[in-house]
């Protein structure tokens, strides 16, 4: 089976993990605009993040077999930094238009603050004037009112559900944000918060409809490999191939190709990798033998 990973921070992962994906079959990643741990003080910090990834990481994923997408977005920690965030606004629409932003994201809300709520919705209006998808990171603390609060939000601005994905659901959020007609995104944690035991028994109650896994994985402790690992147990628990197929691959392809920058021929045809290739100068290698290497079609999926 082919997978995509819909949320996953690539630029804090290593070479070791963009093998192991391909090799478990991950295809196509994307990777939300987020907070670094370490907070940004400059606007250029911004930028230059943006920049690479639309730039950089993707090339760096397809070194490895995997088509790289992204979205753009002022994450809501760091909205609390008003100054910086008029800035970041600034920026946004130079960005969002670019080859394979297929959302603005990840927004919303952390600690629910009138800065977070300000900019979440000038985001949503970013959005809607580009015409994509919105890519909404629920918070961690307090997440059923502040899961509640971003769909009221989201509805209050007229952005239709059919082009928002809600992320980091739970058993507690699943029913509220499938009512509402929204993609429902689960992002499955090791150990803590959602782990992908729980996930088989969401899908099991659930289904498949709408219903979105992937991985987060980022520089804390995260697997790059849960949404494999994750349908694997589906389908050792006997949950139907089909359900796993959507699940893990074809409903993030739905909401996300929503954009116009995401199609599965971006990957369904052969991939021909030239280890050789330079962005601006610089390689994956470091004086290994360059090689060709062919990433065969999808054939079962
Ligand atoms: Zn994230």
């Amino acid at each position: 089976m082919y997978f995509i990973d819909p949320h996953i921070h690539m630029v804090s992962r290593t070479t070791d993990d963009y093998q192991a994906m391909r090799a478990a079959g991950i295809v196509a990643v994307i990777e939300p605009a987020f907070w670094l741990g370490q907070p940004r003080t400059e606007a250029g910090s911004f930028k230059d993040y943006f920049s690479t990834l639309i730039g950089w990481e993707r090339f760096r994923a397809s070194q490895f077999g995997i088509k790289h997408y992204c979205t753009m977005g002022l994450n809501s920690k760091e909205a609390n930094n008003e100054a910086l965030a008029e800035q970041v606004m600034e920026l946004l629409p130079l960005f969002a238009g670019k080859e394979g932003v297929v959302a603005i994201g990840e927004i919303g809300y952390d600690d629910q603050t009138a800065a977070e709520d300000k900019y979440f919705r000038l985001q949503i209006e970013l959005a809607l004037q580009f015409n994509l998808p919105v890519m909404v990171h629920t918070p961690h603390r307090d997440k059923i009112n502040g899961t509640i609060r971003s769909m009221d939000v989201l509805e209050e601005h007229g952005i239709p559900p059919h082009m928002v994905v809600i992320d980091h659901n739970n058993e507690e959020t699943v029913k509220h944000v499938l009512d509402r007609g929204y993609w429902t995104a689960f992002t499955i944690y090791p150990n803590t918060k959602m782990g992908n035991e729980r996930m088989v028994e969401i899908v099991k109650k659930y289904g498949s409809e709408r219903i979105i896994v992937d991985s987060s994985a980022d520089w804390g402790v995260s697997d790059p490999l849960s949404v494999p690992k994750t349908a694997a147990l589906m389908l050792e628990r006997g949950i139907a191939k089909e359900d796993v197929h959507l699940t893990c691959y074809k409903n993030a392809l739905t909401a996300y190709s929503q954009s116009g920058q995401m199609k599965e021929d971006d990957w369904k045809k052969e991939m021909i990798v030239e280890q050789s290739a330079l962005y601006d100068g610089s390689g994956v290698l470091r004086g290994q033998e360059a090689q060709v290497v062919s990433f065969s079609n999808i054939v079962d999926n």
